[in-house]
């Protein structure tokens, strides 16, 4: 390749010396520049990058935090069931997908609390906490099955058993097959849509990664 003589962008002459110098800027810099600025070009130097640069940074931050908070609040919309074959949905097999959780219920801790307290506070509590047990394995078959390129989990399993030689660390295992649902409108509407974005935003995330 040849080495260039001046900046693409602004023209001015590359040199490196000790008391001033004008270098190109890394090819990752200038991608991150052209993905996300005004001004295209094949490179840009430090004279006329910089500014620009730092701008497409905090660009590419702002977007990866908006897609990584839909994700995180949208998720729940792809659909985990448990029917092995659900009715009228066209789809393809992608793979196996599992969730483990453990939590601890506490039910040596909380013995000593009163009796009648037992039944009511801490099932509630144990509940509680099986329950956030479920929907962490939930997000994990979830998200196994986003980068899978699937949007959905069939054939969903849970298991629950007691784990340890401590009373009360309960383990939640949960698996599943990921598949790509083609017909998505056989599900609600606004949840179809919600499990496209989702699906773009994964995948969007994913190719901003090359920007790291
Ligand atoms: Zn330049």
């Amino acid at each position: 390749m040849n080495e260039l003589k001046n900046c693409p962008n602004c023209q001015t002459e590359l040199k490196s010396g000790l008391m001033s110098s004008v270098k190109l800027l890394t090819k990752k810099a200038t991608g991150l520049i052209n993905e996300y600025g005004e001004k295209k070009s094949d490179g840009f130097c430090t004279k006329c990058g910089k500014g620009i640069y730092e701008e497409a940074k905090t660009k590419l931050e702002a977007e990866k935090n908006k897609l990584a908070l839909y994700l995180k609040n949208k998720i729940s919309n792809i659909p985990v069931i448990s029917a092995h074959t659900p009715l009228n949905w066209d789809y393809q097999v992608l793979e196996m997908v599992t969730g483990q959780s453990t939590t601890g219920t506490g039910v040596i801790t909380e013995f000593t609390s009163s009796f009648s307290d037992l039944f009511g506070a801490q099932s509630n509590r144990h509940n509680q906490k099986l329950k956030s047990g479920e929907n962490m394995c939930f997000a994990q078959l979830r998200i196994q099955a986003l980068n899978l390129g699937g949007n959905a989990v069939i054939s969903t399993d849970i298991d629950y058993s007691e784990i340890g030689t401590v009373k009360g660390m309960l383990m939640v295992c949960m698996a599943g097959t990921a598949i790509k649902l083609n017909n998505t409108e056989v599900i609600k509407k606004e949840k179809a849509e919600i499990i496209d974005k989702l699906s773009y935003a994964n995948n969007r995330l994913k190719e901003l990664q090359k920007f790291e």
